[in-house]
């Protein structure tokens, strides 16, 4: 598989934690204005402007969050920042700075945590974020991986998840549950292997769904391309966990109820075909899937016009008053109400 059977092996033991710390960031460049001091200190230092300041974290842990035998390790560096920089972009915030602690056994040489950070590295360049510290420990099984993002955002620019109001159009960017089957592909070869490790399997049917699930892109620019289009969200979330749990925080901190339309989910058609193959429901692996890192957003009605034609966009619904609950308008235009269950519970 995609397995990096890696020829060289330095254990972490002959650098000792200063030396590996130093090791891993010293291509480091900071870039952001506000970064004052990085790595290397007690603390980082960060220049205090008007703006206002949002941090996010997320923890990552091995064989719950990440499974290495198809996971490469550069791949999960780069994840890994994206999982927060998404967080950060759903405040309608930009990213500035992260920091990286990880906990490691033993098993894991300097070669491999290198990649690790060749991935970290890729992502701080790509998204203009400086690493500007973090906390190395040993673990004795496995890897822990936290990072957290700091970003800024114009205190009128901030866009919560409590803002929607009642016949505001509801908005996701991109498409939805590819990265779910592009976790279902790749286990799915991952058996095949152990059965037999000289098949090589035939992955071009699922490139995107692959890259979607490997190297997933926070989206940087949705920011951006609403101010272009003068238009305000009135409340904004991530997608991480399927996007029926977070349309449901969305209406439920908005008290509001909403109505999704299946007809208008957005799927790419390798989505579609691998259904198929998979016997699975497009809609549920669209609304339970997770990982799409896509941007969910409410608009008022009156941006129709400046939503509709963007192929960013897909207006998939509309935001009603609270006792109408949350449902979804099947294609036979039949009500059903929304159920948050997460990419967990398609494993039953
Ligand atoms: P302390 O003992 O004060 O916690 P450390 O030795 O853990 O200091 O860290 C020294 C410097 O290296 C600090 O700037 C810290 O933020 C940074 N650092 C530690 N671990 C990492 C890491 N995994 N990635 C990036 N920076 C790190
Ligand atoms: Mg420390």
């Amino acid at each position: 598989m995609i397995e990096d059977k890696n020829q060289e092996r330095t254990s972490l033991a002959q650098l000792g934690e200063f030396g590996l710390i130093r090791h891993l960031t010293q291509y480091f460049k900071s870039a952001q204005a506000t970064t004052v001091k990085a790595v290397g200190d007690d603390a980082a230092v960060l220049q205090v402007t008007d703006q206002q300041m949002v941090v996010t974290t997320d923890l990552l842990v091995e064989g719950v969050h990440f499974d290495l035998s198809y996971m490469p390790l550069k791949h999960l560096g780069y994840k890994a920042v994206m999982v927060n920089l998404s967080d950060v972009y759903a405040m309608n915030a930009t990213a500035t700075q992260i920091t990286v602690s990880m906990a490691v056994s033993n098993r894991f040489s300097l070669e491999a945590l290198e990649e690790l950070y060749a991935g970290i590295q890729l992502a701080c360049q790509t998204y203009n974020v400086d690493l500007i510290g973090g906390d190395t420990t040993s673990s004795t099984k496995g890897m822990l991986l936290s990072v957290t993002a700091i970003g800024t955002a114009k205190k009128e620019d901030i866009v919560y998840r409590n803002g929607a109001k009642e016949t505001d159009l509801i908005v996701v960017t991109g498409d939805l549950g590819a990265a779910y089957l592009g976790l279902q592909v790749l286990e799915r070869e991952k058996q095949v292997f152990s059965v037999d490790p000289k098949n090589q399997p035939d992955l071009d049917n699922y490139t995107y769904l692959i890259e979607r699930q490997l190297k997933p892109e926070a989206r940087k620019d949705i920011s951006g391309l609403l101010k272009e289009l003068d238009v305000t969200p009135t409340a904004m979330i991530d997608i991480s966990d399927g996007l029926s749990s977070e349309v449901m925080h969305l209406c439920e901190q908005s008290e509001k109820g909403c109505k999704i339309y299946e007809d208008k989910l957005p799927l790419d058609p390798q989505v579609i075909s691998a259904c198929e193959e998979f016997n699975l429901d497009s809609t549920m692996v669209a609304l339970s899937g997770g990982e799409d890192y896509e941007l969910l957003f409410t608009v008022p009605i009156a941006d129709f016009d400046k939503i509709k034609a963007n192929p960013n966009f897909s207006i998939i619904g509309h935001v009603t008053e609270k006792s109408q609950g949350m449902n979804l308008v099947t294609r036979a235009n039949q009500e059903i109400e929304l159920k948050a269950q997460g990419w967990n519970a398609m494993k039953e």
